[in-house]
C-alpha cells in the first residue's frame, strides 16, 4: 500500500479546527437565541450536534438528547473473556478530522495500532495475500492488474482531496440546506455525477478494467457496505479510502466519543422514546405567537411532552430504524423516507478458525493473515472474516496465529448456521450475533437524498448517510446542521449555501 503524508492545506484546517472556534466570528446576533432545542437519537451524530450546538448557540440554551438505546447507535461493542470488541462502526480514516478533533477534545486517545495483512477470498482458496513486503505486494498487483491499483489510489486521493474542502468551509462557518449542495459545495458536477452512477460505472469509465473491479474493488465494498460495486460512485470512494494505511480507532472504545461529547455538551440525557414530533402556536410575553414544536416521548417513567424552538432528528427515518409521527406539518413530514436499510450481521466467535475452509494449505501457526476480504461468488455466505483485537490493547500484546483460540469477527448479510459455523471454526466457546441495519442499500442511484431542511427549524442529520454512511459523515452533518440552524435562527442568510466557496476561500486564507 502506498504510504501518505497529511498535506500541509490539511494541517492547517485542523489546526484551526482545534481551536474549536470558527474562523470568522458571527454576525451580530439578531434576535434572541432560542431556550430550548432538542436532538434525537445519541449516536455519534446525535451527539456531535449537541456539541456543535452548544458552540454555535452558547451556554444559555437548554439542549435535551433522547435516546431510546445505549449512548453510542451503532458505534457498539460486545465483551468476551473480559475484554470488549467492536461490533459496530470501528475504523477510522487518517484524514478524519472531526474525529480527531473530538479525540484531542475528549481527552481520549487513538488505540495502539497493531499491524494486520490482507487476504482476498475467491470462494475456494486465498486469490491474493498480503506480503509483509511492500515491493512484493506491488510487483504482485503489477503483474496481475497493471497499473489499476496505483491508479485506484490517486482516484481515491482525488476525491478525498476534494471532500477536505467541507473542513474549510465549516471552520470558516458555512452551511448547506440539502446532500446535494453540500456535495456540490465539495466537488462540484463532479461529484453528484459520482453519486448518481454507481461505483462499478464511473470506475469503468475511468479506464479500470472488469476483472480489477471483480477481484480487488468489491471485497472491499463487501466488507466496508456488504454490498456489490453497484453501491453509488461517492460511497464507492469512501469505502475504497477505507483500504487507505494509517486507519485507526478509539482506546476503549468508538463508543466513548458519543458519550465525551454529550458531557462535554452539557446536554440532558433523556432516556426515552420519542413518539411524535408536532408543530404547536403559543402566545408570547411581548404579544403575538411563537411557533414551537412539541417533542412527545416515553420513557420508564411514562410518557410526557415539551416544547422547542429547534429539533434536530439524529436517527435515521427508515424503516426497522424509528417510528416517528410527525403531526400539523404542511408539505407533510414522513416517518419513513423512501429506500431501505441494508442489514448486516456482525457475528463474533472466540474459537480455532478453519484454516482449510480457506483453502489454505500451510499450519495454523503459520497463517498470520487477519483480514479475509470475498470476492462475490456463487454461495458465499459471509462478506469477510477478521481476526480483532480488543479496543484497549494491554502492554506487551500481539496478535496470535490462526493456530490459537482467539475472537474473529465475520460479516455476513444473514444469521450464520450452526453448519456454516462449523465449516469456519474447528471450535468455540463463544458465538455474539448482533444484527444491524447497518447503512443504507445503496443499490440505487442517489437521485434525490432526503432533505435535511424538514420544517422550519426542524432537521434530519441522517439524510446525509444517503451519500455515505461514515461516523465521519455523521460528524460532518452534525456541524453543517448545527451552522445551518444557528443561521437560519439569525437569518444570516449569506452564511448558507455558498457557490464557489474553494475559490473564494482561498483568497481569504
Ligand atoms: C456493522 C457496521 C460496521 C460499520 N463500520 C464502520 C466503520 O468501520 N467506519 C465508519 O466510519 N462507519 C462504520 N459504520 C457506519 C457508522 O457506524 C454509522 O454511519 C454511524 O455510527 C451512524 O451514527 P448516527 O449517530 O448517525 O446514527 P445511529 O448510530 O444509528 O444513532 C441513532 C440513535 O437514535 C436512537 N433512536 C432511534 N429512534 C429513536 C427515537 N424515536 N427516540 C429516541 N432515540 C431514537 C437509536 O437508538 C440510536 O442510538 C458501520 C456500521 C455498522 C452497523
Amino acid at each position: 500500500m502506498i504510504s501518505r503524508t497529511l498535506p500541509a492545506r490539511t494541517l492547517l484546517f485542523l489546526g484551526l479546527c482545534l481551536t474549536g472556534r470558527r474562523g470568522l466570528a458571527s454576525a451580530p446576533e439578531l434576535k434572541e437565541q432560542p431556550k430550548r432545542i432538542a436532538v434525537i437519537g445519541a449516536g455519534i451524530g446525535g451527539t456531535a450536534t449537541t456539541y456543535f450546538l452548544r458552540q454555535e448557540f452558547g451556554v444559555g440554551v437548554k439542549i435535551d438528547l433522547f435516546e431510546s438505546g445505549t449512548v453510542g447507535g451503532r458505534l457498539a461493542t460486545e465483551e468476551i473473556g473480559g475484554a470488549e470488541y467492536e461490533t459496530g462502526g470501528s475504523i477510522i480514516h487518517p484524514l478524519n478530522l472531526h474525529m480527531k478533533h473530538f479525540l484531542d477534545r475528549l481527552g481520549l486517545s487513538q488505540r495502539r495500532d497493531v499491524p494486520s495483512k490482507m487476504a482476498i477470498f475467491d470462494g475456494e482458496q486465498l486469490s491474493f495475500q498480503e506480503s509483509d513486503w511492500f515491493i512484493v505486494n506491488f510487483l504482485r498487483m503489477l503483474w496481475r492488474y497493471g497499473f489499476n491499483f496505483l491508479r485506484m489510489h490517486m482516484w481515491v486521493e482525488g476525491v478525498l482531496d476534494k471532500f477536505m474542502r467541507i473542513y474549510q468551509y465549516q471552520q470558516f462557518g458555512y452551511s448547506f440546506s440539502s446532500v446535494e449542495r453540500l456535495l456540490h459545495a465539495m466537488g462540484g458536477d463532479s461529484f453528484l455525477l459520482l453519486a448518481n452512477q454507481t461505483l462499478e460505472e464511473a470506475m469503468l469509465g475511468a479506464g479500470f478494467s472488469q476483472s480489477f473491479l471483480n477481484d480487488i474493488v468489491a471485497p472491499v465494498t463487501r466488507i466496508n457496505y456488504g454490498q456489490s460495486v453497484r453501491i453509488n460512485g461517492f460511497v464507492g470512494a469512501v469505502s475504497l479510502a477505507g483500504a487507505d494505511p494509517g486507519l485507526w480507532a478509539v482506546d476503549g472504545g468508538n463508543k466513548k466519543v458519543c458519550s465525551g461529547l454529550l458531557y462535554h455538551s452539557k446536554a440532558e440525557l433523556i432516556p426515552a422514546v420519542v413518539t411524535a414530533i408536532s408543530t404547536k402556536q403559543r402566545p408570547i410575553k411581548t404579544g403575538g405567537m411563537a411557533s414551537l414544536y412539541e417533542v412527545n416521548y416515553a420513557g420508564e417513567f411514562g410518557s410526557a411532552h415539551a416544547l422547542y424552538d429547534i429539533v434536530v432528528v439524529a436517527t435515521p427515518l427508515h424503516q426497522g430504524l424509528s417510528q416517528i409521527a410527525f403531526h400539523g406539518f404542511t408539505p407533510p413530514v414522513p416517518s419513513h423516507f423512501p429506500g431501505h436499510y441494508h442489514q448486516t450481521v456482525t457475528t463474533l466467535v472466540h474459537g480455532l478458525l478453519n484454516t482449510s475452509f480457506l483453502g489454505v494449505t500451510d499450519p495454523p501457526a503459520q497463517f498470520w493473515v487477519s483480514d479475509v476480504l470475498t470476492m462475490e461468488h456463487k454461495g458465499s455466505v459471509i462478506n469477510s472474516l477478521s481476526s480483532i483485537d480488543p479496543v484497549h490493547i494491554p502492554t506487551g500484546y500481539s496478535r496470535p496465529p490462526a493456530s490459537a483460540h482467539k475472537v474473529w469477527k465475520v460479516f455476513s448479510p444473514q444469521t450464520l448456521t450452526k453448519t456454516q459455523l462449523s465449516q469456519m471454526f474447528l471450535s468455540w466457546d463463544t458465538v455474539l450475533e448482533r444484527r444491524w441495519l447497518a447503512y443504507p442499500s445503496y443499490r440505487q442511484p442517489l437521485r434525490r437524498t432526503p432533505p435535511f431542511v424538514l420544517h422550519e427549524r426542524l432537521y434530519y442529520l441522517g439524510a446525509v448517510e444517503w451519500a455515505a454512511s461514515a461516523m465521519e459523515m455523521s460528524a460532518i452533518s452534525a456541524r453543517n446542521l448545527a451552522l445551518l440552524a444557528h443561521h437560519r435562527w439569525h437569518e444570516l442568510e449569506g452564511k448558507i449555501d455558498q457557490e464557489d466557496l474553494h475559490i473564494r476561500l482561498r483568497s481569504e486564507l
